[in-house]
């Protein structure tokens, strides 16, 4: 098809024609096809039911340690799944806590600590001071900005490129200003776009100079092992690199297994350096006697090993690869060459990133609920709900099946066209 913005304009009255006729017949087929979170789909979690009797009512449910994984305790974690997770996210067992079903809770909780009492080694709490700031890496993920609006934490976009957050512009920023306290990342087959970030950027995030002494890396590995293809993205372990740097208490590490065992039952996990961690057990024995053991055993017992995982994620991938191809393939063959549209294709991960023409995307959007198709809001992937170009649409394949998936892509891309037209015409 040939590039829209050098046809004429009687040209693209008739294309908006023929354009709205297929919307109309769309929405007379009174759809109801919902795309707006990345949620595995029913199959992905059969994968993991075998979790549900893995441990029998007459084995004695005790840890390594000999912990009754059916009472109170193991603040941080049963041994067992904190070698597992170790082993899964490359770090030492030291350098591990196992927290409850949600990385996202720790998440919130570890900014909400810093608030309230601080940061290893901070001097002042954060909430004492007269601004917070983070970066945030955009498009990004929106739990993330939530976070830190409901905290008032003030957030400052930067540019993603296609190996990482624009770092010129981060070091920059954090060599001259004290309020800036940390950066968000998602590092591997980053939400949205599907990047993982160069060693170069991760050395850079280690190494860099920054004014605030109590700045933290909040490395957000959600998607490490969910790959899509044979020859997977690798990610430069960034507490080696920042202890390497000098700057062994910089990042703070999440991760859990909600989109490998069950989103909601999963296991969480934080790690850190020894410092970090010993900092941070003392304020949640105050808020917790302990996570639920006996679900980490599930996890321990049913993977085996953090090659277990691998091979799990394996049969993951064989369900939604054909996903993510069907959205490319639709993309490629419905805007491919017009000019208006841009897409990544992730190595992994759970999403497509797709941009429009300047100040389309919130009326793609518009176009497709009105065509009974929910996408994740335009504007939802930046702080503040704000795309400074509303550009970017977040497309999440997983969940519908794979032939309500092609009908919602065929809508999208048909509102795309239909809303980059009108904007050419003006
Ligand atoms: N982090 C990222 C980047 C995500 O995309 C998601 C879920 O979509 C989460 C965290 C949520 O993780 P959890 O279920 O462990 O809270």
């Amino acid at each position: 098809m040939s590039n829209l913005w050098t046809r004429s304009t009687d040209d693209l009255q008739q294309l908006e024609q023929s354009l709205q006729a297929r919307y109309e017949a769309y929405q007379s087929r009174r759809l109801r096809l919902d795309m707006s979170r990345g949620k595995p789909c029913p199959e992905q979690l059969d994968l993991s039911m075998g979790m549900l009797d893995v441990l029998r009512p007459d084995e004695a449910l005790r840890a390594a340690d000999g912990t009754d994984l059916r009472n109170y305790g193991g603040l941080d974690g049963i041994p067992e799944a904190k070698a597992l997770f170790a082993s899964f996210l490359g770090v030492q067992t030291g350098e591990i806590l196992i927290g409850g079903n949600s990385s996202l809770n720790m998440m919130h909780d570890t900014i909400s600590r810093a608030m309230l009492h601080g940061v290893a080694g901070g001097e002042v709490p954060w909430s004492k001071l007269p601004s917070v700031k983070f970066l945030c890496p955009s498009p990004g993920y929106d739990r993330h900005f939530a976070i830190c609006e409901l905290f008032g934490i003030e957030m400052i976009v930067i540019d993603m490129r296609q190996d990482g957050p624009d770092l010129d512009r981060v070091e920059e920023l954090v060599r001259g200003d004290e309020s800036i306290k940390g950066i968000w990342c998602v590092p591997k087959y980053s939400n949205p776009d599907g990047i993982t970030y160069s060693d170069e950027v991760v050395d850079r995030l280690a190494r860099m100079v920054t004014k605030a002494s109590d700045f933290r890396i909040f490395w957000d590995d959600a998607y490490t092992v969910h790959h899509l293809s044979d020859t997977p993205d690798r990610l430069k372990p960034i507490l080696e690199a920042c202890r390497a740097a000098g700057h062994p208490d910089r990042p703070f590490i999440f991760s859990s297994t909600s989109k490998i065992s069950f989103p909601g039952a999963g296991v969480a996990v934080m790690a850190a350096s020894e410092h970090n961690l010993s900092f941070i057990r003392k304020q949640l024995s105050v808020q917790t006697i302990g996570p639920d053991k006996i679900n980490q055993m599930r996890h321990v017992r049913f993977f085996g090993s953090a090659d277990g995982i691998r091979a799990h994620m394996e049969k993951h991938a064989a369900i939604i690869k054909p996903k993510f191809e069907a959205v490319l393939d639709i993309l490629e063959s419905e805007l491919g060459g017009l000019g208006i549209a841009s897409w990544n294709k992730p190595n992994g991960g759970y999403f497509i990133s797709l941009n429009t023409p300047d100040g389309c995307a919130k009326e793609v959007v518009r176009l497709a609920a009105e065509a009974g198709v929910t996408l994740t809001g335009a504007g939802a992937t930046y702080p503040y709900g704000l795309d400074p170009r509303d550009r970017n649409i977040r497309i999440a394949p997983t969940l519908p099946p794979l032939e309500e998936l092609r009908t919602a892509i065929g809508v999208l891309a048909l509102c795309v066209q239909l809303a980059s037209v009108r904007e050419r015409l003006g």
